[in-house]
């Protein structure tokens, strides 16, 4: 049976770019399996879309930072439409917080592309919040990506060079030669790849922990939730991040996107249903900060994982144990913000063949050289 040179599972923002930067390095005959019937449908079609290059983590900074680039400036026929609508992000701080939010924000670079804010400008434009901030950061080029635009734009340049998206295709079984991955036994057969990548989020380690691994991953549950449209509300604001209390909001279809930061630790199969509590969690987070809406209805609420590695740093890169297998997973929840750099990364090692570099860490010498792209 002939080898296809990579082999992706899982066709989320992970897989989708993987997959573009290694038909950009002219990779060609690229497979990715995707059991769900199209692109995106879990973490990366149920995320806030927030753009946002600011990261206690240096490494989360320069993936983002890297990633803003690409999609404020991407490849000419790329996409259609614009894949970042800049209408800013503020970080913003309560009294007891500022200190805090200050230490990391000035450091790591996480400022240079950011102005140090008087609150009083957020209250001019979100009238609604409570006058309880210390500091806040205005980022004036972030703000809210068009995941679908990108995702397909990923999608389509992979095509274009050759690649193939198997829709419905779940892989079941790593396959093996010694201790070296050749592939996946997969409901439609067989795949057998030279190199096999693990895209595929919250379930990323499922198929080593079915070759007898330990797991490696922690899923955490989110919840979302948009509002009906609220007249009072300017329909381009920017998006406001409470650092220290965990609250987020922004701007979405005449209403607001709101997200109380909640995380409990779920099975991957779990990590979409819906945990009743957290209506009240959201009641709590939007009457102290935004008391000015007091009756904030929920249009919809859904939840979506995130997953990490135990350190939390992001999993891309070579497996260190089984040859041929790579990892692009535990992208916690900078997985859209950093998308493109994780993509040329993983694309990087995938097509360079280096295998020095242990899975769960990026290395600060490769991350300046991307930060120089
Ligand atoms: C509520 C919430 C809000 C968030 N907000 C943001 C934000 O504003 N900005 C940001 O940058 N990030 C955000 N994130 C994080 C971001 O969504 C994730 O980091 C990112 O989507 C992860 O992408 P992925 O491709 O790794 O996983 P996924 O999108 O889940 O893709 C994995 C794919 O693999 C497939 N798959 C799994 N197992 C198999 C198998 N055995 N065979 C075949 N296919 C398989 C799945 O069907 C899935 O399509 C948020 C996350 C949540 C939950």
């Amino acid at each position: 049976m002939s080898r296809t040179p990579v082999l992706i599972v899982g066709a989320g923002i992970a897989g989708a770019a993987t997959a573009y930067f290694l038909a950009q390095r002219g990779v060609r005959g690229i497979v990715i399996l995707e059991r769900a019937a199209s692109a995106a449908t879990h973490s990366t079609g149920r995320n806030a879309a927030i753009l946002r290059t600011a990261a206690p983590q240096a490494a989360v900074h320069a993936l983002a930072a890297d990633s803003m680039r690409f999609y404020l400036k991407p490849p000419e026929g790329f996409s259609e439409v614009p894949l970042v609508q800049s209408v800013g992000l503020y970080l913003a701080a309560p009294q007891h917080a500022t200190q805090g939010l200050e230490n990391w924000v000035t450091a790591q670079g996480n400022s240079l592309d950011a102005r140090r804010a008087d609150p009083a400008e957020l209250y001019a434009i979100y009238p609604q919040l409570a006058r309880d901030l210390g500091a806040a950061w205005h980022f004036e080029r972030e703000g809210v990506l068009d995941v679908e635009a990108i995702v397909q734009g990923f999608l389509r340049g992979a095509r274009q060079a050759g690649a193939e998206v198997r829709f419905g295709c779940e892989a079941r079984e790593l396959l093996f030669e010694g201790d070296r991955v050749v592939g996946v036994a997969s409901e439609q057969g067989d795949v057998l790849a030279r190199q096999t990548v693990l895209a595929s989020g919250a379930w990323a380690d499922h198929l080593p922990q079915r070759a007898g691994r330990q797991a490696s991953l922690q899923v955490r549950r989110r919840h979302l939730m948009s509002t009906p449209p609220l007249p009072e509300l300017a329909d381009q604001g920017p998006v406001v991040w409470i650092e220290g209390d965990d609250f987020y909001f922004r701007p979405e279809s005449g209403g607001l996107l709101l997200c109380a930061c909640d995380q409990d630790v779920v099975h991957a199969d779990d990590s979409e249903c819906l945990r009743e509590e957290v209506l009240d969690e959201f009641a709590q987070k939007c009457a102290r900060w935004l008391p000015g809406f007091p009756e904030l209805q929920a249009a919809r609420i859904w939840a979506g994982a995130r997953t990490f590695a135990a350190d939390e740093h992001f999993s891309v890169g070579p497996d260190p144990e089984w040859q041929g297998l790579h990892w692009v997973a535990g992208l916690a929840g900078h997985g859209i913000s950093c998308g493109a750099a994780v993509g040329r990364l993983a694309a990087e090692w995938i097509a360079e063949s280096w295998s020095a570099v242990p899975v769960a860490h990026l290395h600060a010498p490769r991350l300046s050289k991307l930060a120089k792209h």
